[in-house]
């Protein structure tokens, strides 16, 4: 009778192991046929490793098998690891038993040389692919050192509504939802429920999405994407742009130490980043973009080109502060010179804005006043605007687009490879 073995994930075969028998189970990634002898390369998410399958070796019925099953069946493989140099990753397993188990029933559509198009249309089959997940890995890594980092530092995990009535970022953006009878719309941003439970928890983060109908179509814009934000009683401006160089530092670090070989994967080597990172005014970067012959007048905001020169002249991260008030949502606290609110965004080369961040009004008056001059209801704020009713207090915070980060440490052309589904204006399916 034959021994039952448990499925060992590849990513765990070592060399240690040579000369033992070991049961793996995954896909077929690649498939060759010569003659008495088929080499698969399987995958199961966990790593790849390369199979010999030899006439003779396994019952004729699984050999026939192995040899007809088409690239992405799913198979079970029992047999010998061996140490071979001419292996991918110098080891192999030798088949004593190979079951197919879901036979891809045609051609598997994802071959080299597809357009851009087609295998965004077969997203759920394109994320399969070796360098789509290990973006995905680095994602989820990403996303787990930075909750470990907040955590540590006795930020609080909070959630908030996806539905709201109130918008954050200005109505142009808003997604309108049909709710009942009436109308709601989607969050653009936690961040105004984040200030209230900032007077229940002091300090606060959340990592959830936000929606942004952005018709946009840049390299950095997605209509649904990962927003991690941070909101802080009783801190500055300075305090909360210390917090985003230490987190940025700590996490790119430690990504570089536990991802490895996904970045070899990607090939991709991070650049080091120290603190303190680079800062300059709107208006010096208004007057280093003229200088470099790139038009653009004061009060107008950056888009990706100007950022992308701003972070070619000055470095990056750069930090980008105070800007006119005008082209800032309505909460951010008027600097010294009131033309100016107390905000900055931060830049990374190629994506340019990867945070936004800044001090909010902590005064009632004030809060109302900016509310009306931006048109918006203060019926809409009333909660909002409570909060500088009953004990207010100064506070700052900021988001940071999780993807844009993703796409940075990756080193991708495009932010929609940051998500494995990723929503775009020309794009929900799949
Ligand atoms: P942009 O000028 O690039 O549209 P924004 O000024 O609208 O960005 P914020 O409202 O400050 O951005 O949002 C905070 C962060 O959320 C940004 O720094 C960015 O990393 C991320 N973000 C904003 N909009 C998007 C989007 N449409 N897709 C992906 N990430 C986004
Ligand atoms: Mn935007």
């Amino acid at each position: 009778m034959r021994e039952e073995f448990k499925t060992i994930d590849i990513g765990e075969l070592k060399e240690t192991l040579e000369g033992r028998k070991v049961k793996i189970a995954g896909w077929i990634y690649t498939k060759n046929v010569l003659g008495k002898l088929i080499f698969y390369r399987i995958r199961d998410g966990t790593g790849i490793i390369q199979v010999a399958i030899k006439r003779g070796e396994i019952p004729e019925d699984e050999f026939e098998e192995a040899a007809k099953a088409l690239r992405e069946s799913s198979v079970s493989i029992e047999g010998i690891l061996r140490r071979d140099p001419r292996a991918p990753n110098g080891l192999e397993v030798r088949a004593k038993n190979v079951k197919i188990l879901g036979e891809s029933l045609e051609d598997y559509p994802i071959k080299p040389g597809e357009t851009v198009e087609f295998l965004l249309d077969n997203r759920h089959l394109h994320i399969r692919g070796l360098k789509m997940s290990a973006v995905m890995r680095i994602r989820a890594k990403t996303i787990n050192i930075m909750r470990e980092w907040l955590e540590k530092r006795g930020y609080v995990e909070v959630h908030a509504p996806t539905l709201i009535t109130a918008a954050c970022e200005g109505g142009a953006t808003l997604f309108e939802v049909k709710y009942f009878d009436r109308k709601a719309y989607l969050t653009q941003s936690s961040q105004l429920y984040l200030e209230a439970l900032i007077y229940s928890l002091g300090k606060v983060y959340t990592i959830q999405p936000s929606f942004r109908a952005e018709k946009s179509r840049t390299r950095r814009h997605l209509t649904e994407f990962w927003h991690l934000e941070v909101e802080e009683a009783f801190a500055s401006q300075e305090d909360i742009m210390r917090t985003e160089e230490e987190l940025l530092i700590y996490t790119t670090e430690r990504v570089k130490e536990e991802c490895r070989r996904e970045l070899s994967i990607l090939g991709r080597e991070i650049e080091k980043i120290e603190a303190p990172f680079r800062r300059i005014t709107y208006d010096e970067a208004i007057e280093a973009l003229n200088k470099e012959g790139l038009k653009i007048k004061v009060g107008e905001d950056f888009g990706v080109p100007h950022e992308e020169r701003l972070c070619k002249i000055f470095g990056y991260p750069l930090f980008v502060m105070h800007y006119p008030r005008e082209i800032r949502a309505f909460y951010h606290k008027p600097s010294s010179d009131p033309r100016r609110v107390i905000c900055h965004d931060l830049l990374i080369w190629p994506y340019g804005e990867i945070i936004g961040g800044g001090q909010r009004i902590d005064d009632y008056n004030e809060l109302l006043a900016r509310i009306k001059e931006s048109k918006l209801d203060p019926s809409e704020y009333r909660w909002y605007l409570d909060l500088r009713k009953f004990g207010s207090v100064p506070h700052s915070g900021f988001g940071l687009g999780v993807e844009r980060f993703v796409a940075y440490l990756c080193k991708l052309d495009h932010i929609r490879d940051a998500i494995p589904f990723p929503r775009t204006p020309a794009r929900v399916y799949p």
